[in-house]
């Protein structure tokens, strides 16, 4: 057992998760300038996303649109009206000295995460998600001894996703993260790439003793940049807390950042409340109203969502959660599979195909799922052939790899390579063949030496190069021998 389950026999863990979407609208949050990933420092901005002096903020409409969108998807409220508030810090990636944000009426409130952990599913509470403007990005440079403000991202629109003290281990909050991503990526909403600064998380932890409800002091822990890290991060500050606490001693209340080299959280500053950042509504900014209408249209139009099709897929075709989750991880490979469905292949080989010999495919080159590699119609042809023995498993695999490596049609292959050239009048052929070229075995198999069938089965095959099914060749082998 590792330390963690070892602390974990005695202690529970709290876990708070904050995730930080960036949305990938053209514009920024309050301002026409765009932004992109990547792009040469400081050439991405504008009066107001740098906070110049008499610059004023206007909402981005499709950021909006995107926040119901996650809203929607999530099943929480999605609220017809709410505000924008300033809260305010000091930092250098901060030139207006405070970020619009969201404070007492957020767009989002509630909602439900599905996840599963372990073949367990858990539906994680949502707090809320709320919009706002990001800050700058600041370089440190120790070995030169400076530091370096880069105000592209500055004013990039950010929703904000909170949850709910709810989740009690390293590994489920890992799995709650990757999660998000999905449902952003379904809804079209972020690329999330977490190595491009569009997913940063937060973890929030504290511990208490096993059967005790009230909850210890909490810290957290800021920006971390990876999924790993996220595992990682907290269970290097689980037993940082659980060192202090079975010394007696308090955790106290503070804000950690990771340090990727020592692999350890460290305290950056003991943490600010509520109060320190001097919220308030933000007097350039009316309160949003939008119509229930404009809501319930943009809900209406979501896709169907991961933890959907797992469920569906669970229930009506009796799938492992494993097998369900591997088919909903991307929109892409759901609806492939969903596609397959509908050319009247069966769930179970449907499954089998994509998640094995397909899949294989793309992992062999390491490129993403494509489902224009091997079109759902061609994959479904090339199963209905092999299932019916027109073509062995052999060929299928074989027609399945020039499908994905070439731009020809899955009739020219078929044709072109002779797969179903095994008429009968070829079969017959191949075996009087096999069997006049060795008289011998064919009389020592007609004396009783049956074991001789397989050396005949082995010449057919190969003399078919592996084109027809083990049983049309064993019933026309024990044809010709037994009936001759
Ligand atoms: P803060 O004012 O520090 O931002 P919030 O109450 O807004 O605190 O909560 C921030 C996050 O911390 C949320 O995800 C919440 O679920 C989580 N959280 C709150 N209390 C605890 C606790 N005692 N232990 C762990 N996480 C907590
Ligand atoms: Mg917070």
């Amino acid at each position: 057992m590792n330390t963690i389950e070892k602390i974990n026999k005695d202690w529970d863990f709290v876990i708070g998760i904050e995730v930080h979407v960036q949305l990938e609208t053209k514009s920024k949050m309050f301002s026409t300038c765009e932004y992109n990933y990547d792009q040469s420092p400081n050439t991405l901005t504008c009066p107001t996303s740098i906070g110049l002096p008499g610059a004023l903020p206007s909402i981005n409409q499709k950021a909006i649109d995107f926040a119901i969108k996650f809203g929607g998807a999530v099943n929480a409220t999605v609220h017809s009206s709410f505000s924008f508030a300033r809260k305010h810090y000091f930092y250098p990636d901060l030139p207006k000295g405070y970020q619009i944000s969201q404070f007492d009426k957020p767009i989002v409130t509630g909602g439900i995460v599905p996840i599963w952990w372990d073949n367990k599913k858990y539906d994680i509470e949502l707090t809320r998600a709320h919009l706002e403007e990001d800050a700058g990005k600041s370089t440190h440079n120790s070995s030169k001894n400076n530091s370096q403000v880069d105000f592209n991202r500055s004013g990039a629109p950010l929703i904000e996703i909170v949850t709910e003290p709810v989740l009690t281990h390293p590994i489920q909050a890992k799995i709650f993260i990757q999660r998000i991503k999905q449902i952003v990526n379904y809804i079209a909403i972020s690329n999330a790439e977490m190595e491009q600064g569009k997913l940063r998380c937060d973890a929030n932890i504290s511990l208490k003793k096993k059967g005790i409800k009230k909850f210890g002091t909490k810290t957290e822990i800021k920006n971390i940049n990876s999924f790993r890290n996220v595992q990682k991060a907290i269970e290097s500050e689980i037993k940082r807390q659980h060192h202090l606490l079975e010394d007696g001693k308090e955790v106290v209340q503070a804000s950690l950042t990771w340090n990727n080299e020592k692999n350890i959280a460290e305290i950056m500053r003991v943490k600010e409340n509520a109060d320190d950042y001097r919220y308030f509504p933000d007097p350039d900014l009316p309160p949003v109203i939008i119509s229930e209408s404009k809501i319930d249209s943009i809900i209406k139009d979501l896709p169907f969502l991961p933890f959907e099709f797992e469920n569906r897929w669970i229930d009506e075709y009796d799938f492992k959660p494993d097998e369900a989750i591997t088919l909903a991880s991307t929109i892409h490979i759901a609806s492939y599979f969903e596609k397959m469905i509908k050319y009247d292949v069966t769930p179970k080989n449907a499954s089998k195909w994509i998640t094995g010999e397909l899949f294989r495919l793309f992992n062999e080159i390491n490129i993403p799922f494509d489902e224009d590699r091997v079109l759902a119609k061609d994959l479904a042809k090339v199963i209905s052939l092999s299932d019916s023995e027109q073509i062995t498993t052999n060929s299928a695999k074989e027609i399945l790899r020039k499908l994905f490596i070439s731009d020809k049609s899955i009739d020219s292959i078929i044709s072109d390579d002779n797969y179903l050239d095994n008429t009968d009048n070829t079969i017959i052929d191949i075996i009087n063949k096999v069997l006049d070229q060795n008289p011998n075995e064919v009389d020592r198999f007609k004396n009783g030496e049956e074991k001789l069938l397989s050396y005949f089965m082995g010449k057919v095959m190969k003399e078919s190069k592996g084109k027809i099914s083990h049983k049309i060749i064993i019933q026309e082998l024990n044809n010709k021998l037994r009936n001759s």
